[in-house]
């Protein structure tokens, strides 16, 4: 746990990515996250679909060469429809940006979800 950061996400984000777990489930979810980050904050303020979409081919597949230029993409969010909350290698060694967002099978709300730096450590969520 990484207590100093703090990532806010507005509910309807949080709404939105769990809606689009729950509809791509069993296959894996991707979205791309834009924000600003501040010294001890991470603000996530819309989500993006990644150009081309890599849904259902697992988060290491995104191709980075897809990628769009833009530096206001300060993470990503996937889903894990085996249910589980923990990164995994491949999460932390595909990362990009700051911050990852995960949700997890039953895509049910705050508990169905964590949010790591690239380090893997877990930051702690505000929900807006
Ligand atoms: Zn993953």
């Amino acid at each position: 746990m990484n207590p100093t950061i703090e990532v806010s996400v507005p509910k309807e984000i949080i709404q939105m990515i769990l809606e689009g777990a729950k509809t791509l489930h069993p296959k894996e979810t991707i979205f791309l996250l834009r924000g600003k980050t501040h010294v001890d904050k991470i603000t996530i303020s819309e989500i993006v679909i990644p150009p081309s979409a890599t849904y259902g081919k697992g988060f290491a597949s995104l191709p980075m060469f897809m990628m769009p230029i833009d530096f206001s993409i300060i993470g990503t969010a996937h889903s894990h429809p085996s249910g589980s909350l923990a990164l995994s290698v491949e999460d932390l060694n595909h990362a990009l940006g700051k911050v990852l967002l995960l949700v997890a099978y039953p895509y049910d709300g705050i508990d169905s979800l964590a949010v790591y730096n690239r380090k893997g450590e877990k930051l702690k969520l505000r929900v807006t």
